[in-house]
């Protein structure tokens, strides 16, 4: 594949013996969210200076949790933190696939990806997780700038939204889903697309029987409940809109997401029944997805994450992608080589992978959409847990 980029290499850390090693010293991220936070600690670790524009002044998340599975635990112990975020979280064997009713169909345990050590999974609250990486990156020497984006690039030069300007070696454009980095450089024609669905999600007290996830199969889509501590967990449904559309007015947040749920027993619907009651405790989120043609990156700019492959979030492997890019952008351009030539190897590690993350999400959701009951949904999550298994 034959890939637009720079030629030469300016950048470079020194290794042990003095002798300048990668093609990258500075580099600035852009978005300071799990897949920017991620670059950075890789980067401090091989000894590149890294600053970081996020745009958040709070520097906070929003959201419930998340899932990691075990490619997730695997790249998260590459920076150190896999213990923490087990500690913090709460252990998981493996998926259990119900009937609306409840009635059990199928109960999958995962292997161990990450080692004997780690669980096959963990599920922890989006805050918990920030923490930890917020805290690793501010103890790794970055300079971590709150309130500021980019208004311009051009080439390795940036201007910053409060008039400042910084020439990098590289700019990691790790700022989501809406990136704004994607839109300066590969242009606004590449949009996320609406996936016909929505996501509902709510902390609720962890049912104590509930040690993994457990998936129930209705009409309009799935529910499911995912623990996130020893005491907590989050019910989720993804579903077609309701009859009114992809908004719901605020107010009338809990008492639809409890009728969207009418049709479901068993722990989802003593879930619903018990805990959805506060309009302010619902998160009600479109399911958007893109993924952008290879290559990610444009002269001395790439993108990560959710910047370059945004997807549903059915496998649950959307931050772990994030992790991994980080882990082998890191790993390549602090490697042999010009900066293109190290590009060019982190898209030969990353695009299919990533691309068959983002089919089989879609897939699933489209099978979900059509009403498949009949298709095979533990099978092709059993298969993306295999293939995320391999090495990155
Ligand atoms: C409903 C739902 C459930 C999900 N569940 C899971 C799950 O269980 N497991 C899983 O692995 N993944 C899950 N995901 C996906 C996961 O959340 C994302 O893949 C992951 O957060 C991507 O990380 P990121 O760093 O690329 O982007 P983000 O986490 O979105 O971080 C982007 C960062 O950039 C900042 N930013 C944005 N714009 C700018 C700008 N212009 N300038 C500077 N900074 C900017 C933001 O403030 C943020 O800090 C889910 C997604 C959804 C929608």
């Amino acid at each position: 594949m034959a890939y637009i980029g720079v030629a030469v290499s300016v950048g470079g850390v020194q290794n042990g013996e003095g002798r300048f090693v990668g093609s990258v010293s500075r580099v600035l991220v852009v978005g300071g969210g799990i897949g920017g936070l991620s670059a950075t600690l890789a980067l401090r670790r091989a000894g590149v200076e890294v600053d970081v524009a996020e745009i958040n002044p709070e520097w906070s998340v929003y959201g419930v949790g998340i899932i990691q599975p075990g490619n997730a635990l695997r790249a998260l112990d590459a920076l150190g933190l896999a213990k923490d975020a087990i500690d913090q979280g709460f252990a998981m064997e493996g998926s259990r696939f119900h009937l609306a009713d409840g009635t059990l169909l199928a109960d999958l345990p995962f292997h161990r990806v990450a080692g004997p050590e780690y669980p096959p999974m963990n599920g922890i609250t989006r805050s918990r997780l920030h923490v930890l990486l917020t805290d690793a990156v501010k103890a790794s020497g970055a300079d971590v700038r709150l309130g500021l984006t980019v208004d311009a690039i051009d080439g390795g030069h940036v201007t910053f939204s409060d008039g400042s300007e910084g020439d990098y070696d590289l700019i990691v454009g790790a700022d989501g889903i809406h990136s704004r980095v994607r839109a300066l450089v590969f242009g606004e024609d590449i949009q996320p697309e609406y996936t016909g669905q929505v996501c509902w999600r709510i902390n609720v007290p962890r049912p104590p029987e509930v040690e993994g996830i457990w998936m129930f199969a209705g009409t309009n889509g799935k529910a499911g409940c995912v623990p996130l501590a020893p005491d907590l967990a989050y019910l989720l449904l993804i579903e077609e809109p309701p009859p009114g559309g992809e908004r719901v007015p605020d107010d009338e947040l809990a008492a639809t997401m409890r009728e969207r749920l009418a049709e479901f027993g068993g722990v989802i619907g003593e879930l619903r029944d018990a805990h959805i009651n506060r309009d302010e405790d619902v998160v009600l989120r479109s399911v958007m997805a893109v993924l952008v043609d290879p290559p990610w990156y444009r002269d001395r700019v790439v993108l990560i994450g959710d910047a370059a492959h945004a997807t549903s979030p059915h496998v649950g492997q959307g931050a772990a992608m994030a992790v991994e890019d980080a882990l082998v952008l890191a790993e390549e351009v602090t490697g042999e080589g010009t900066l293109q030539e190290a590009l060019d190897r982190f898209m030969e590690r990353r695009y299919e992978r990533c691309k068959f993350v983002c089919d089989v999400s879609r897939q699933i959701g489209r099978w979900e959409i059509e009403r498949r009951h009949d298709a095979d949904f533990a099978g092709l999550t059993q298969q993306s847990v295999m293939v995320t298994a391999e090495p990155i």
